[in-house]
């Protein structure tokens, strides 16, 4: 795949508003195509989200810019993503200077994804488990990202925020999410910006949704 068509990719996601150059950079750098079945693989910087198998889908990639952009990120940020899947969205973060966490519940995705991230050299902390609950282990986060549609906020993931931390997190019905940017301004004060539609597959989970 060539840079070119990577490149291109950048200039469209720009013109469509993603001005964070880091982003913009991180996706100028990742090559998608890595993180894409082989039938798909010619579709990779299309931008569109595409089938990885298990019925999941590697996000579009501006929804991967337009989630990220908005966690307002440095270099060393402690970010949280729930849903590995491809494990493209951690590549993007990994490629901005963040210290990455994520989690998946889905085994079949999970190994072969964290085979991925070792032949590219990706280091980030995954595992395997249910991401509505959180990581306590490592929290507090500067940023946490819901990469599936959750019925609601889970308060495990509010709590695990860090104060002056954001969470984006797709809220709504099965087939249809608005996207809930959330910020933790004190311990018990959050304040949340709704951006509307956007569809992703179902969270699983305690805090999710049942199956
Ligand atoms: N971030 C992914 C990427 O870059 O490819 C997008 C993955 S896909 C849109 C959402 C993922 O969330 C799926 O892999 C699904 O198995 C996972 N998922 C759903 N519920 C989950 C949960 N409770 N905990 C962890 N992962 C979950």
């Amino acid at each position: 795949m060539s840079r070119t068509e990577r490149e291109a990719l950048v200039d469209l996601l720009s013109q469509k508003g993603i001005n964070d150059i880091y982003v913009l950079k991180a996706i100028g750098e990742v090559q998608r195509e890595k993180f894409i079945p082989d039938t798909m693989k010619i579709h990779a910087y299309r931008d569109i989200a595409l089938p990885i198998g298990q019925g999941q889908t590697i996000s579009q990639p501006y929804t991967v810019a337009f989630m990220t952009q908005e966690l307002k990120l440095r270099k060393g940020s402690k970010v949280l993503e729930i849903g590995t899947g491809s494990g493209y969205q951690a590549a993007i973060l990994y490629k901005m200077g963040v210290e990455v966490y994520t989690i998946e519940r889905n085994l079949k995705l999970y190994h072969p994804t964290l085979k991925l991230f070792d032949e590219l050299g990706i280091r980030v902390r995954a595992k395997y488990g249910d991401g509505t609950l959180g990581w306590a282990e490592y929290a507090p986060f500067d940023g946490i990202i819901v990469t599936a549609g959750s019925p609601d906020v889970p308060e495990k993931l509010k709590e695990q925020l860090a104060v002056g931390g954001k969470m984006v997190i797709p809220v709504g019905s099965r087939t249809s999410q608005k996207l809930y940017v959330i910020t933790k301004e004190t311990e018990d004060k959050f304040v949340t910006d709704i951006i509307p539609e956007f569809s992703f597959v179902p969270l699983i989970g305690k805090e999710g949704w049942d199956k």
